[in-house]
């Protein structure tokens, strides 16, 4: 299979980007294995026709924004994320009109009809920064900043910074109803040494049980660089494999088995190569909200370039 895929990728021209919560066979195919940023930042500068992109819908949509010449395959239409889908562009715009001057961050996690809507995009490595650089604008202390749609990480993100913002409802299902606080503290019991991180998307009780919190593409690079020997991982199970991988010396402890993303896991190896061999589940965004959407995103790529 692998020499097939292979094959097919260089007739095509093609790259595959896999986010670290897909599956072991999709990270062993895969060109590139990243965090949300890490992936847009490939999309936008990758010289391929063709971007496979092993993810969720926003996901290859964000990549499509980015590189709009570029056909961006998703291998299965399905593979969507429940919290993009807990706030519409209709819902957007009926909120800020309820504010005089509301300026709206919003997590990577939306759909591009929401980016447009929105005024600066964010992702879990660059949040804080990206509220804290909206903060000191001008006309800073008249403005209302509106995070969507993760409460999870717009509340982490509040008390982090200390800057007061409008927070949505939504979150992550597998985040927030399967990573417990019980289960964090079962598994310091069998593992005391251990180090506990987190996934800001983790509610609050879990984050404050966590000696750091942080997104996956940070949390790749503390691990290799830490001292301690053994961590406790509050996200989801995917990113182990990449953990284990990369750290052969290191033991990586799931909070929970249960933390599994239904949506990541509908790619398979096989819906990869269907869709190579028949270039299909173009994602793509229509010009006018693609332009829109773009800004949001071009800011936050142009705050994480400053560090
Ligand atoms: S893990 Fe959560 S936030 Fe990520 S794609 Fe799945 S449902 Fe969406």
């Amino acid at each position: 299979m692998n020499e097939k895929l292979n094959k097919l990728k260089k007739e095509r021209n093609a790259i595959i980007l896999a986010h670290v919560y897909q599956s072991p066979e999709i990270h062993d195919i895969a060109d590139f294995v990243g965090d949300s940023l890490e992936l847009s930042r490939k999309a936008a500068q990758t010289d391929a026709d063709v971007i496979v992109f092993c993810g969720v819908h926003f996901m290859a949509e964000t990549a499509s924004i980015l590189s709009p010449d570029k056909k961006v395959l998703l291998p299965d239409l399905n593979a969507g994320c429940p919290m993009a889908y807990m706030i519409t562009a209709k819902q957007l715009k009926e909120w800020k009109s309820q504010y005089k001057n509301p300026v709206v961050v919003a997590y990577v996690n939306t759909s591009a009809a929401v980016k447009a809507e929105s005024d600066i995009c964010c992702t879990s490595s660059n949040a804080i920064n990206a509220v804290k650089n909206i903060a000191a604008g001008k006309n800073a202390k008249d403005m209302d900043i509106l995070f969507i749609p993760d409460r999870n990480l717009g509340n982490y993100v509040q008390t982090a910074s200390g800057i007061k913002m409008n927070i949505w409802t939504g979150f992550c299902p597998t985040h927030h109803n399967f990573i417990l606080p019980e289960y964090v503290l079962e598994a310091k019991k069998y593992h005391p040494n251990a180090e506990i991180l987190a996934h800001p998307e983790c509610r609050s009780e879990v984050v404050s049980l966590a000696d750091r919190v942080m997104s996956t593409g940070v949390m790749c690079r503390y691990v290799a660089k830490s001292s301690a020997k053994d961590f406790i991982i509050g996200t989801e199970t995917g990113i182990l494999y990449k953990l284990r991988k990369d750290n052969p010396g290191k033991n990586f402890y799931p909070v929970t088995t249960l933390a599994q993303c239904p949506n990541m896991k509908k790619i398979t190896l096989a819906k990869v190569v269907d869709a190579l061999i028949n270039m299909k589940n173009t994602i793509s965004v229509p010009d006018d909200v693609r332009q829109k959407a773009y800004l949001s995103i071009h800011k936050m790529l142009q705050i994480a370039a400053q560090g």
